[in-house]
């Protein structure tokens, strides 16, 4: 344990959590001038100096005579002992080494640099004399990153323009060029500028979450409502009451591309804007930012899951918005779900936690239920708008021709909306054009060669895609493997392929396909969300990008294409995905005046999740999967965790894992189970062979230190690889 504000006088002996893949803390003596604990430091690590956190007083086990210094003490605020414990329980929690965890707190480079000026280049008041193509882009990037600075080398990357460009706009006074001094302060939000008006059932919700804040100790609430309630209003005001009481917060988002929006909603609401950390952000404004919320010059943050990590020097709000997302959960590396850890950091800060949803998870759910969490509604949608009316339409009673996939009964629905001049969103969760390319001469389905996947063809893009390792190659003019020429032929529809549909089906029709592949940067895809919310297309085509919070104002239809897709396979959360997405899809139908309408293309329209769908009732779908959870003992009734194992020599995993299971041991003790090893769903990865084992056990019972135990009985082959998840989300 870590005890508070402790300091070492020069030459004491310290504890050093470095980031090197070492496990354990090293001594070190404190340098000329002493240290804090918490202070980030440079230590020698034999011939190198790497960084470091002081995580307190040395051990003293190694020979003194040996111990080395501290080379020095870098210049940013220390980590203060919340974070040290939130990484120390985060380690524990996902059995991650306690190196890895730091490294996800310190991913900003740059952090030992000493604070100095730098060039810097904004955007001028005088107009260019000549207006080129180049310059008209860099002048753009400026407009659009609204009062945020770069350098040299960032503004030419974003613009895709040489140096020169932006030297010549310097010259004519159009980009302005000085030496700023590194990491400013962002600027201050106002929290007591007005909000909206709120609705009765809005007021309720914010008065509770307000009262919450203000309270100043830990506690989650889960602030349910449908798309367009007004969720986002009613934590806005939970934000303001944190920001009023000096505290920071932090609101994490499931997607880039909807932080856009949500920006200018904070500047409308605080006067400025906040700070934004993910990956789309400069390398300099990272740096920036977590020096900034070290020394509270920060006060709110939006950003993805990895904002988690960053060291608040005083954080009282954290909003989990679209809380059910999968997103959140992080699928390599360092295995965690930031939902949970959210609420882990806030028990530790005596912070809140507010998870938002229109379909929050069942975990969030039964928690809820069995009141760990406060439960807040927000029954009905703000202004005029309904929800859509939702219906199935049987595809068994359907004739369609082969290689089509609109039945005359959507085709019908669609036409209608185009002749009022309402859009229609047409929704296929598969990117790319088709699935599968199969050999119409030997039957042969062209695969990955470093995964066990079907590559997707992609037309748009000319090739063909392995969506699990990225892998692209040409389409061949032969069959791979038996060599015959023009057999070669799609099946199944992906978004492009559906797009051709409409054109032949609507060829009146302005279409617009969203999916995320299509689209060069987020700038572009923000473009032409907007250029549709304008009423620029009146089909639309969409991946599960368009499910989240768009808000396509002249929307009134939405056809799901295949709303089985998602309820094949042996998932334990098919169900529930299936649930959501089909029930954000439609969502996104009827927003503002016009009354919206949705329906599903499905075989089985019996089924108890289509069913559940239509009629809307979601406590009953929720009790449903609650009780059939419950009877199978699994999440969140019992506790899961997926061991992969994976290595280039298919023997050697399959070895391994059949060892491990042999010494159960450990997990027997607990009253654990272990099942496997069997190859996992996706054999194969870039190469690597893949062999998962799954672990079950009852609720309270220590998973973690036995699987530590187990584990631990064997020493992995160097080229052997042993992932543990806990609590898995995905079962690939
Ligand atoms: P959610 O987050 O639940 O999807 P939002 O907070 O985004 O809902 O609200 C949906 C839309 O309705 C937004 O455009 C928002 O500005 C508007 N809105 C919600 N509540 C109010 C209100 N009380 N007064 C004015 N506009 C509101
Ligand atoms: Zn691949």
């Amino acid at each position: 344990m870590v005890t508070a504000g402790g300091y070492f006088e020069e030459g004491a002996l310290v504890g050093v959590l470095t980031t090197q893949p070492l496990g354990r803390v090293l001594d070190y003596k404190a340098p000329e001038g002493g240290c804090v604990e918490g202070a980030y430091v440079e230590v020698p690590l034999g011939p190198r100096r790497v960084m470091g956190v002081v995580w307190g007083p040395g051990e003293g086990k190694f020979d003194p005579a040996k111990v080395r210094s501290v080379t020095r003490v870098l210049d940013a605020a220390p980590m203060q002992e919340e974070l040290r414990l939130f990484l120390t329980r985060a380690a524990d929690y996902t059995l991650t080494p306690l190196p890895a965890m730091l490294r996800l707190a310190t991913r900003a480079p740059g952090l030992g640099d000493s604070p100095m000026t730098r060039r810097i280049y904004r955007l001028g008041e005088a107009v260019p004399e000549r207006r080129t193509d180049a310059r008209a882009r860099v002048l753009e990037v400026l407009r659009d990153h609204g009062g945020l600075a770069f350098t040299l080398g960032e503004l030419s990357g974003l613009a895709g323009v040489t140096t020169s460009v932006i030297k010549g706009l310097v010259a004519q006074g159009a980009v302005l060029e000085e030496d700023a001094p590194r990491d400013l302060p962002y600027a201050r939000l106002d929290p007591e500028l007005a909000g909206q008006v709120l609705t009765a059932d809005q007021a309720l919700a914010s008065e509770a979450l307000r009262k919450a804040v203000a309270s100043g100790t830990y506690g989650t609430t889960l602030l349910k409502g449908v798309t367009g309630s007004g969720k986002t209003e009613v934590y806005l005001e939970a934000v303001a009451e944190c920001l009023a009481r000096g505290r920071q917060a932090l609101v994490l988002l499931p997607e880039i591309a909807l932080t856009a929006g949500f920006l200018t909603r904070v500047e409308e609401r605080f006067g400025a804007r906040p700070a934004e950390w993910h990956s789309g952000v400069t390398v300099t404004e990272r740096r920036r930012l977590w020096r900034m919320v070290g020394e509270g010059g920060a006060q709110l943050v939006v950003g993805a899951r990895s904002a988690l990590f960053l060291p608040f020097r005083d954080l009282g709000l954290i909003v989990v918005d679209e809380e059910h997302d999968t997103s959140y959960k992080q699928e390599d590396g360092v295995l965690y779900n930031a939902r949970d850890m959210a609420v882990l950091r806030a028990s530790i800060l005596s912070a809140q936690v507010v998870l938002a949803s229109a379909t929050p998870s069942l975990e969030t759910w039964v928690n809820a239920e069995a009141g760990k969490y406060t439960r807040l509604d927000l029954p009905s949608r703000f202004g005029v708008a309904e929800l859509p009316v939702m219906r199935a339409i049987d595809m068994r009673m359907e004739s369609l021709p082969a290689n089509r996939w609109i039945s005359p009964t959507l085709q019908r629905h669609v036409t209608a909306r185009m002749e009022r001049k309402e859009q229609s969103l047409l929704f296929l969760n598969r990117r790319g054009y088709a699935p599968v390319t199969i050999c119409r001469a030997c039957g042969y389905q062209i695969g990955c060669d470093h995964c066990d996947a079907r590559m997707v063809e992609h037309r748009f893009l000319k090739r063909l895609v392995c969506h699990q390792c990225g892998e692209t190659k040409p389409m061949p003019v032969a069959c791979p493997s038996c060599g015959v020429e023009g057999k070669l032929a799609p099946v199944g529809p992906g978004v492009e392929r559906l797009a051709e549909e409409v054109a032949a089906v609507f060829p009146a029709a302005r279409v617009a396909v969203l999916s995320s592949d299509l689209f060069g940067s987020a700038r572009a895809l923000k473009e032409q969300i907007e250029a549709i919310a304008a009423g620029a297309a009146d089909i639309i085509i969409g991946t599960q990008l368009v499910a989240k919070g768009h808000n396509f104002p002249y929307l009134t239809l939405v056809g799901v294409i295949d709303a089985d897709l998602g309820l094949q396979g042996s998932d334990l959360r098919a169900a529930e995905r299936t649930f959501q997405l089909m029930r954000q899809v439609a969502g996104r139908a009827g927003r503002a005046e016009l009354p919206g309408e949705a329906l599903l293309q499905t075989f089985q329209p019996e089924h108890p999740v289509i069913r559940a769908i239509l009629s809307g009732d979601e406590e009953g779908f929720w009790r449903a999967e609650a009780a059939e959870r419950k009877a199978a003992g699994v999440p969140p009734y019992g506790r899961m965790a997926g061991i992969i194992l994976s290595s280039p020599d298919v023997a050697q995993v399959f070895d391994f894992g059949s060892e491990l299971a042999r010494r159960d041991g450990p997990l027997r003790a607990i009253g654990a189970v272990v099942f496997g090893p069997a190859p996992a769903p996706i054999a194969r990865v870039r190469g690597r062979h893949r062999v998962r084992l799954l672990v079950k056990a009852e609720k309270g019972a220590p998973l973690q230190a036995a699987l530590a135990q187990w584990v631990a009985q064997l020493r992995a082959p160097a080229n052997l690889r042993v992932a543990i998840d806990i609590d898995p989300q995905s079962f690939l």
